[in-house]
């Protein structure tokens, strides 16, 4: 059976009723026969029907063995960093999501939790900054925004022997294109509020573990912690996954094209996308990904933020707006939005140049996403470039 017919009816039908669609279990508790004897489901924090079915499906998309849902992606990267303790050290990829970095570095530094935020592009960078107290890797691939590949299957050695755990934020890629697990990493994690749910219509995080072992430890701490995904939402992210590789084959699609336009336009300084071969990271993407995702990213000859601002502001399907993964496209200009905060030499030394636009692109006809470019491109005084 293909994946994509086994994910599709990974969704049950409701053995009660027939219902073909997965019902929402909208209850906090479950009527029990006798003390403690019940249909497996006690209080909707611990567990919920709806809940379960998301659970199980991403345990299958991802190849692992238990699906742990969150009420947003950075309470799922919380979960799993509280499965370190005291005294324990982090390496992570550096130029991490900036929800990660504020999570890592300002609230579990006060805890006794130490982050080394290394170049993951070279995995000798993680073997030198290595210590007997490290106890979690953290690889984004492709990273935001600038799309730098790490080779997952490189890490996961380096992981093994020195026997610390490899998680792998898959958000930007999706279980379609990249599936950790089988690359060796331990703990794969999701922001569903982009690729899985797909809609920009929530916000959801989702962990899967390799083994039982991790999982049973991850959802004690899903009970214990409580951020758990409403019914709702998780019927949300299930009815997102049921057309996952239609959405996530078009993005690609689409971007792929934008992002060979944009290479050969002459108002384009550089372009960031491991589809392209002049990507550094294309050759370990072709390798570890079935496809190169729906982001794109660019440097606009006129580098200045001047001129960045007046591109984001000018275009009219692509929105303004932070987020990705949605039908709708976005932009976004990282410099003044999504990495406002870190200091403008280290920023533009990471590639988050003042003249770099960021676009999610979404699943409209690409003539007219092209067009909507161009027409920006127009708004900043740049030369009109060859028609598509
Ligand atoms: C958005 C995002 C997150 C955080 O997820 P939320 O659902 O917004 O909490 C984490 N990692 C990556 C790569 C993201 O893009």
């Amino acid at each position: 059976m293909s994946q994509i017919t086994e994910t599709i009816h990974s969704l049950p039908v409701d053995p009660q009723t027939g219902a073909i669609a997965v019902p929402i279990y909208q209850t906090s508790t479950f009527v029990q026969e006798a003390p403690g004897i019940h249909k497996g489901f006690d209080y909707a924090r611990t567990n919920n029907p709806t809940r379960k079915v998301l659970e199980d499906v991403i345990a299958k998309l991802e190849g692992g063995q238990q699906g742990i849902a969150f009420s947003s992606g950075l309470a799922a990267i919380d979960a799993v960093l509280k499965l370190l303790k005291a005294g324990d050290e982090i390496i992570a990829v550096d130029d991490i999501y900036g929800g990660a970095f504020r999570l890592f570095t300002h609230v579990y530094e006060k805890f006794g939790i130490r982050v080394k935020y290394v170049d993951t592009t070279d995995p000798a960078n993680i073997e030198k900054a290595l210590s007997p107290n490290t106890a979690l890797i953290w690889i984004e691939t492709p990273t935001n925004p600038t799309l730098k590949i790490t080779d997952i299957e490189e890490v996961a050695i380096i992981a093994r022997a020195y026997d610390c755990l490899l998680c792998i934020d898959n958000t930007f890629a999706s279980p379609v294109l990249q599936r950790p697990l089988a690359l060796g990493a331990d703990i794969v994690v999701h922001s569903a509020t982009k690729y899985l749910g797909g809609h920009s219509d929530l916000i959801a995080g989702l962990v899967v573990a390799r083994n039982q072992e991790l999982g049973e430890r991850i959802k004690f701490i899903q009970n214990a912690s409580g951020a758990v995904l409403s019914p709702f939402d998780s019927w949300l992210v299930l009815r997102g996954i049921e057309t996952l590789h239609l959405r996530v084959k078009q993005h690609c699609e689409n971007a792929r094209r934008i992002a060979e336009w944009l290479e050969a336009h002459p108002a384009v300084e550089k372009v960031h996308y491991p589809g392209l071969p002049s990507h550094p990271g294309h050759q370990v993407a072709r390798r570890q990904c079935s496809g190169f995702g729906g982001v794109v990213s660019f440097v606009l000859k006129d580098n200045s933020a001047t001129a960045a601002t007046r591109f984001a502001s000018s275009t009219s399907y692509f929105k303004l707006a932070e987020s990705l993964g949605g039908v709708k496209s976005l932009l976004c200009h990282p410099a003044s939005m999504t990495h406002k905060s870190i200091p403008a030499e280290k920023r533009r030394q990471s590639g988050v140049e003042d003249g770099l636009i960021r676009l999610s692109v979404g699943l409209e006809d690409v003539r007219d996403l092209i067009q909507d470019l161009e027409s920006a491109f127009a708004a900043v005084g740049s030369k009109v470039a060859t028609p598509v």
